[in-house]
């Protein structure tokens, strides 16, 4: 117990101990940030989900909250919810370490022989958790991932992107992630899996496909908001497009390739401008040529050494292996701080 606050190093359950003390069937891993308004009645719907599966399914269940740096009240309602539930507990961040972190550190705390990673915000709805369930204790799945279903009331345009997105990414990565959500449910071994991957910089949806084991695919219908707002701006959805390629982004290196490609982009207007001049008489001798070369092929440079730096920079994240988050506190720490003591 004492490693629990210490991010990834050594962090290894025991089978040993799965079979002697009283671990939950399900836990249920809910990262949230800035979630005040909707984690009230996201829980109560939960926790009817959960009973009901409970009663149904007879199957024990905990929950942890990761509140990941949020500024609103979020901590302090989970507070009250692990007042009023022993099952219910929660894990504060020290600030906001993105979803990611968040989700990794859900595994840690868990203590369930599967893992069920969900939204905090209503948008995957706890309805289907009962047929991500089913599959893994039948025995006939480690991995029960929900996918979206194409939204019809998504416009052409955002799907067509979609279908973009999901195909440059099978392409530079060879895994096909269309409709790949965090909705998943892992069992023990998986999550063991997962937790012994050392590097830094993660993307859960790759990693749980990388992982292999069986896999069963559960269609869902993505919910609207409860209520706030998305917390991911393009500029992130951007960047975690990039961290799920090459597993990491780092600003400044970004910003040269961003150069790289908006000179690229001038570069293709003089061309043309260039052409056109040349085609209509008013020609420099050698401008033309010139131009082209020296455009076209410095911004290719640019974004190319961009794009080296990313993975050089990926090296030097994974190099100087920091902790991928760090605890402020939990809701857990009086009991841990017992547990400790009564090993002494
Ligand atoms: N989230 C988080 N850290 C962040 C951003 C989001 O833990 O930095 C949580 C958020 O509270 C929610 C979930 O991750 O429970 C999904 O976030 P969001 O709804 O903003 O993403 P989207 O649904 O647009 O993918
Ligand atoms: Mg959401």
């Amino acid at each position: 117990m004492a490693d629990v606050h210490s991010g990834t190093s050594g962090f290894v359950y025991e089978e040993i101990k799965y079979m002697t003390l009283n671990r939950p069937d399900l836990s249920v891993i809910v990262p949230v940030y800035n979630e005040e308004n909707v984690i009230k009645s996201f829980t109560d719907h939960l926790l009817n989900v959960l009973n009901s599966i409970n009663m149904t399914c007879n199957m024990s269940w905990e929950i942890v909250f990761v509140d990941d740096g949020s500024l609103d009240n979020t901590f302090e309602i989970i507070k009250t919810l692990a007042v009023s539930s022993e099952k219910i507990s929660g894990v504060r961040f020290s600030r906001n370490f993105g979803k990611e972190a968040a989700m990794l550190a859900g595994l840690e705390h868990a203590e369930g022989r599967a893992v069920l990673m969900i939204d905090g915000d209503g948008q995957h709805p706890p309805e289907y958790i009962k047929q991500l369930v089913v599959p893994w204790q039948a025995g006939k799945a480690d991995i029960v991932m929900a996918v979206k279903s194409e939204r019809k009331s998504d416009s052409v345009w955002s799907r067509a992107n979609a279908h973009l997105f999901n195909w440059f990414m099978e392409w530079a990565t060879g895994m096909n992630m269309t409709g790949a959500s965090d909705f998943q449910l892992l069992d023990r071994r998986v999550v063991q899996s997962i937790l012994q991957m050392k590097e830094r910089n993660r993307f859960f949806r790759g990693l749980s496909n990388w992982a292999g084991f069986r896999v069963v695919r559960v269609p869902f219908n993505v919910d609207d908001r409860m209520g706030g707002e998305s917390k991911w701006s393009t500029l992130q959805l951007i960047r975690l497009a990039v961290t799920g390629i090459t597993s990491f982004s780092a600003r400044p290196l970004n910003l040269v390739m961003g150069l790289g490609a908006c000179g690229l982009g001038v570069g293709f207007i003089l061309l043309i401008q260039a052409l056109w001049s040349w085609f209509i008489g008013i020609d420099v001798p050698g401008w033309t040529s010139l131009t082209i070369v020296i455009l076209f092929f410095g911004s290719a440079n640019l974004v190319a050494v961009g794009l080296v730096g990313i993975y050089l920079a990926k090296i030097f994240e994974e190099v100087k292996a920091r902790p991928i988050y760090l605890v402020q506190e939990t809701t857990r720490t009086l009991d841990s701080v017992k547990l400790d003591e009564d090993v002494e």
